[in-house]
């Protein structure tokens, strides 16, 4: 029997914002424990939160820049847990009227041209961070608060290559768009990988593998999952729905819960902030920040300059060279000697 792999992704990506999402402490990475908190993002009772209008606005500027719907009201929902990072023992985040989607985005692999669908793109607060120290947990909540956007991906990716593919993708289209550092290792952006097997035509019952830290460990885990489950089913047995976690050092992933469903977090509107009513004039603003991407600098590179495709990649590869490139050409240049 031959097993096709499903993988769908949720993809976690802090704003660059000056300000965290709900109050005015500083969003910035690190810096000494607990030293940028106040009483509403460290949770106090009877705190009111305030909005922040640039993390909405990246939000939709990113939504944008991943061929997205942006959606004219959306409303807030408390997401209820109970875990030391996140003080308030909910968090705010948005639930069935989300900020931004459906959408797709299409990315290249191999000369071939393939997509992706979003399911939606949703705004949040990050949690804090716990730090263990042998017997003892300590919990930084420097984090808490900060603007985090959710991408959820439709389950249209099929092998480890297309994912990191279809990432590098997605990655250069919030670099361009400045809404995120993007930076794997400090945690600006993070991915879990939900993935099934099934035969053709079949979904099959899926895990979702968390702690992934570089592109590298998202391919390693997908191959390693993928193998588990085939072999699992393979020999008659059935794909538990958990959460799992990724040992990038052994190399290998192992179960760390059983997965909870949405009615296991109580969700319930927010009554503390007013819904967000998106305009068009407001979208058709935003719409003009949003820079030309990548690709479509390397269609003008090769297109309109005659420049090599291997030129007008290496170019695109960063903003800031494509932007200097841009300059330079638009004060005269040739665009090859440039
Ligand atoms: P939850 O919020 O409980 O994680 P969602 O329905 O929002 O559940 O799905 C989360 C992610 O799982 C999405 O990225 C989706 O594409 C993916 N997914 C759903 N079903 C499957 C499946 N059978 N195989 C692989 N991925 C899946
Ligand atoms: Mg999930
Ligand atoms: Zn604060």
């Amino acid at each position: 029997m031959e097993y096709i792999t499903t993988i769908g992704l949720e993809i976690h990506c802090e704003l660059k914002t000056n300000t965290k999402i709900f109050c005015g402490c500083a969003n910035v990475f690190g810096g000494e424990p607990n030293t940028h908190c106040c009483p509403i993002c460290s949770g106090f009772p009877g705190v009111l939160p305030v909005l922040n209008r640039t993390a909405v606005e990246y939000t939709v500027k990113a939504g944008l820049a991943l061929g997205c719907v942006i959606n004219e009201y959306c409303k807030w929902d408390r997401k209820n847990y109970f875990y030391p990072d996140l003080p308030k023992a909910w968090q705010t985040s948005q639930y069935d009227l989300p900020l931004v989607g459906p959408g797709k985005v299409e990315y290249q692999l191999n000369g071939e041209t393939k997509s992706v669908r979003i399911n939606r793109i949703h705004l949040e607060e990050d949690a804090g961070k716990l730090v263990h120290e042998g017997s003892v947990t300590k919990v930084d909540y420097n984090r808490c608060g900060v603007p985090l956007m959710e991408i959820v991906t439709e389950p249209d990716l099929h092998s480890a290559e297309e994912t990191v593919a279809f990432l590098e993708e997605l990655k250069s289209r919030l670099k361009y768009t400045g809404v995120s550092d993007v930076k794997m290792q400090e945690g600006s952006l993070r991915c879990d990988v939900n993935l099934s097997v099934a035969p053709a035509g079949e979904l099959g019952t899926r895990t979702e593998t968390k702690n992934l830290n570089s592109f590298r460990a998202v391919a390693r885990s997908i191959a390693f999952e993928s193998a588990r489950q085939i072999e699992v089913v393979s020999s008659g047995g059935t794909v538990e729905q958990e959460t799992r976690r990724w040992d990038d050092a052994a190399g290998e992933g192992y179960p760390m819960r059983s997965k909870e469903n949405a009615h296991d977090y109580r969700y319930f509107p927010e009554p503390d902030l007013m819904p967000v009513v998106m305009t068009a004039a407001d979208v058709v603003r935003i719409r003009a920040t949003v820079p030309m991407l990548k690709n479509e600098r390397i269609e003008k590179y090769v297109g309109t300059y005659k420049l090599p495709e291997y030129d007008a990649k290496i170019l695109t590869s960063d903003r800031e060279i494509a932007d200097l490139f841009d300059g330079a050409v638009a004060l005269g240049a040739q665009p090859k000697k440039a």
